[in-house]
């Protein structure tokens, strides 16, 4: 995700989140929003479908995580009435896609796909996930947020209390 600033994380490990909102950043919030991802590798390439899906609950403040929760059914809207409409402009521009038609569909398709796209990449959300078969890239739109969970994440390395914690060398 552009604009973001990306944390990655084994997935194994569990992600310790700042004690405030990750939307407004008010501190002590009383609700948690729950974000999912797909794992996302060389499967996804290879077979179009995604690995076993990854969530985490981030703490948020009520009005917050209603928000969000609002704002992710309409990009899925959105996105979806996107889709419906490119393949409309396809299927009407070329007509019946075979052959060589079918690319010149599927590249109006995407062109239709565009704007949902661009809106997307530059809106970042408060918090994305990425994952991969053994890591998790956390994404955040507040840079200061991101350092705060960076760090708290680096000191939860030292858990036993005898490997030193994990930083910049
Ligand atoms: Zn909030």
């Amino acid at each position: 995700m552009p604009l973001s600033t990306d944390i990655r994380l084994p997935k194994d490990r569990k992600p310790i989140f700042p004690d405030r909102c990750v939307a407004c950043g008010m501190p002590g919030p009383d609700d948690r929003f729950r974000v999912g991802t797909h794992a996302i590798g060389w499967w996804t390439l290879a077979f179009w479908t995604f690995g076993r899906r990854f969530s985490v609950d981030v703490p948020a403040c009520e009005a917050c995580r209603r928000q969000m929760v609002r704002q992710r059914r309409i990009r899925r809207l959105v996105s979806g009435l996107f889709l419906v409409a490119g393949v409309g402009v396809a299927i009407y521009v070329v007509g019946n896609p075979h052959g060589v038609k079918r690319w010149l569909a599927m590249g109006i398709a995407l062109a239709c796909l565009l704007p949902s796209l661009a809106w997307e990449m530059l809106s970042p959300r408060p918090i994305d996930l990425t994952a991969y078969s053994d890591s998790v890239d956390y994404e955040f739109r507040d840079e200061d947020y991101a350092d705060e969970f960076l760090a708290l994440n680096q000191g939860a390395d030292d858990s036993d209390g005898q490997s030193p914690p994990i930083g910049p060398s």
